[in-house]
């Protein structure tokens, strides 16, 4: 058995739908350990936050059907009853979700709610823990933090609701913190601050991170190890270096000549990936890519009839792909990466 701090291993969420079953995650495996951030991208629809919700247990009581591990420090959070989860989040593991006026109930405070997060899983004093509280909003750079307890979430601005989800999610010191798009909605200073103080927190608290997101910047600020996830399913998955110095998918060429450079001249055009994600319910036959792949000419068969298996291309470097890795390497080489 892995001595991994969390193994996710062949993990499938369904949800059938009077359309057919929609296949939001199909057969995803990975591990991280602690102090160490997987980073997950992904398009839209690509299964990376219904992966997220599946490690918290949120899909409990719907009608998605689970199956596969989700070992987290030898427990299979799978196998838990809904009141042994319900003591593990917050203490053991914690999320940031992507909308704070969403995830914060707007009827209380917000010293309220980081307070009673406490309580849930300490026997503290109500004064005790509001001295907590205002301790971690200053922590998360929350301005006034004395007098900001006692407000309401739309009395915040969006950065600062994002910091009081970062607070509310670590209060508890959380082993593994799962952030998904944690800074999509925020202007770049604030989201290289909140970058920032995750890496502090968990450089402390030695937390394992996950950051669910579409913006490789992100990853590349941040993750140790990155997974690329395609139509439910892991396509790349490598050390973060590796990912962008070697990448050896055509789907991850795609993400990084679409990604915006600074120092990429005016007038040259960013090359985004053609065409749609794929629709969950009537994933593409064979490789779930090849309607926009742009290289399967290079497959010595036909991509879209065969499922390409998740294989080892360089030592802990893996992806999911028919075309063989020299000929990959060479296309990289030449083709994509005078575009980057
Ligand atoms: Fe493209 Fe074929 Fe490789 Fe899929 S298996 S990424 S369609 S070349």
């Amino acid at each position: 058995m892995s001595d991994k701090f969390l193994r996710v291993n062949d993990l499938h969420v369904h949800f059938p739908t009077d359309d057919g079953v929609v296949k939001a995650v199909d057969g995803l495996s990975f591990d991280l350990e602690k102090g160490k951030t997987l980073g997950i991208v992904g398009e839209s629809g690509s299964g990376k936050s219904v992966t997220s919700l599946a490690i918290m247990g949120l899909h409990r009581g719907t009608r998605a059907r689970i199956s596969g591990e989700i070992v987290l420090d030898g427990q299979d959070l799978l196998k838990t009853t809904d009141e042994e989860l319900r003591s593990l989040r917050g203490r053991k593991l914690a999320m940031i979700f992507q909308d704070p006026l969403s995830a914060m109930h707007p009827y209380y405070t917000v010293g309220q709610q980081l307070t009673e997060a406490i309580r849930v899983h300490e026997h503290v004093s109500k004064k005790a823990a509001r001295t907590t509280v205002i301790e971690m909003l200053g922590r998360v750079g929350i301005p006034n933090p004395g007098r900001r307890v006692d407000q309401y979430p739309h009395e915040f601005s969006g950065g600062m609701r994002q910091r009081a989800m970062i607070a509310m999610a670590l209060i508890n010191n959380p082993e593994l913190l799962i952030a998904d798009e944690p800074t999509t909605a925020l202007d770049v200073t604030v989201q290289a601050q909140i970058l920032d103080l995750m890496r502090d927190l968990q450089a402390e608290f030695g937390s394992a991170i996950i950051m669910i997101t579409h913006d490789l910047g992100v990853v590349a600020e941040i993750a140790d190890d990155v997974l690329v996830m395609y139509g439910g399913k892991c396509v790349e998955y490598a050390e973060v270096d590796d990912a962008f110095h070697q990448p050896d998918h055509p789907y991850t060429w795609g993400l990084l000549t679409s990604m915006p450079r600074l120092d990429r001249l005016k007038q040259e055009r960013l090359v985004p990936v053609v065409g749609n994600p794929p629709s969950l319910i009537n994933i593409p036959p064979g490789c779930a890519f090849h309607p926009r792949c742009a290289f399967r000419e290079f497959a010595p068969c036909a991509c879209d009839e065969v499922v390409p298996e998740l294989a080892e291309s360089y030592p802990k470097h893996d992806s999911r792909c028919h075309i063989p890795v020299p000929k990959r390497a060479e296309i990289f080489r030449d083709q994509i990466a005078p575009r980057l």
